[in-house]
C-alpha cells in the first residue's frame, strides 16, 4: 500500500499515567488525534497539560500506559527497541527548544550526524546535508561551529539537522522559545517553508503569534484534546509533494 494513503500520525485514546496508587498522575486521558500529510500543527496548553508527554510519545521517545499509535501506518507497540530507534532516526526529525547542536563541531558535521547511521557514503552524507543547510539559509555558514552562530542560526542548523534524513513528520518542542523577535521570524519562515514543500510539522508552543502560523490549533487541558481548530486548509499539492 502506498505511503501516501495513511496519515502520518493517527492515535487513538492515548493514555499515559505516572506513579502509582494515591500519586498516580494522569498526564493524558485518552487523547485521540489524526495528522495527515502536508499538515502544520500547533498544540498549545498551560505547563503541566501534558504537552511534552504527548510530544515524547508521538516522537517514539515514550510509550503510553494504553492507546495505539501509527505513525505511516505502523504500529509502534509493535516494534522492538532496535526498530523503535531506527523509526526515530529515519521517520522522525526533532527540534528542540535549546538546539542541541554538538559544540566545537561545524553546522555541516552537525547535520550529517542522523545519516551517520544510516550507513551512507560519507560524499553522499555531505552533499545531503548541504542540500539541508541550503534550504534553511546557511550554506555560507556550513563550516562555523554552534558558538559562531547566532541563536536562531542555530536553530535554522537544528531544523537542517531534523529534516535531512527526509523524516515522515517533524516534531517541534518550544522550538523559538529561546529565540528574540528577529529570530523566531526567521525560524518560523524557514518551518513555514517547509511546510509549504509538503513537510509534515507538529510542533509546541505557548505562543499565540508562532501558533498563528500554522494550519491546525490543538488545545490541551488536563491532558485531554479539548479544541482542534483548522486554520487553513492543507493544499492537494502540498498532500501530494513525493519525498
Ligand atoms: P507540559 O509539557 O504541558 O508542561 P507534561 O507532559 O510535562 O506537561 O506533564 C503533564 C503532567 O504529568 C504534569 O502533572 C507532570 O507533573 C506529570 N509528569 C510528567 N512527567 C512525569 C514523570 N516522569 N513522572 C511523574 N509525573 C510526570
Ligand atoms: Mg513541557
Amino acid at each position: 500500500m502506498s505511503e501516501h494513503l495513511h496519515p502520518v500520525l493517527d492515535v487513538r485514546k492515548l493514555v499515559k499515567t505516572y506513579g502509582q496508587g494515591e500519586a498516580t498522575v494522569h498526564a493524558l486521558r485518552g487523547a485521540s488525534l489524526t495528522v495527515e500529510r502536508g499538515d502544520y500543527v500547533a498544540i498549545m496548553g498551560s505547563s503541566g497539560s501534558g504537552k511534552s508527554t504527548l510530544m515524547n510519545i508521538l516522537g517514539c521517545l515514550d510509550i503510553p500506559t494504553s492507546g495505539r499509535y501509527l505513525l505511516d501506518g505502523v504500529d509502534v507497540s509493535r516494534l522492538s527497541d532496535n526498530q523503535l530507534a531506527l523509526v526515530r532516526n529515519r521517520r522522525i526529525g526533532f527540534v528542540f527548544q535549546s538546539f542541541n547542536l554538538i559544540p566545537r563541531t561545524s553546522a555541516l558535521a552537525n547535520v550529517e550526524l542522523p545519516l551517520a547511521y544510516a550507513g551512507l557514503k560519507a560524499r553522499e552524507r555531505r552533499r545531503r546535508a548541504r542540500a539541508a543547510l541550503d534550504l534553511v539559509g546557511l550554506a555560507q555558514r556550513a563550516g562555523h561551529e554552534p558558538n559562531q552562530l547566532s541563536g536562531g542560526q542555530q536553530q535554522r542548523v537544528a531544523v537542517a539537522r531534523a529534516l535531512v534524513t527526509a523524516p515522515a513528520l517533524v516534531l517541534a518542542d518550544e522550538p523559538t522559545g529561546n529565540l528574540d523577535t528577529q529570530s523566531t521570524a526567521d525560524v518560523l519562515s524557514v518551518l513555514d517553508r517547509l511546510n509549504r514543500s509538503g513537510r509534515t510539522i507538529v510542533l509546541i508552543t505557548h505562543e499565540p503569534d508562532v501558533a498563528a502560523h500554522t494550519k491546525r490549533l490543538i488545545r490541551l487541558v488536563d491532558g485531554a484534546i479539548v479544541e482542534d481548530v483548522r486554520q487553513r486548509p492543507i493544499n492537494d499539492h502540498e498532500r501530494a509533494v513525493l519525498r
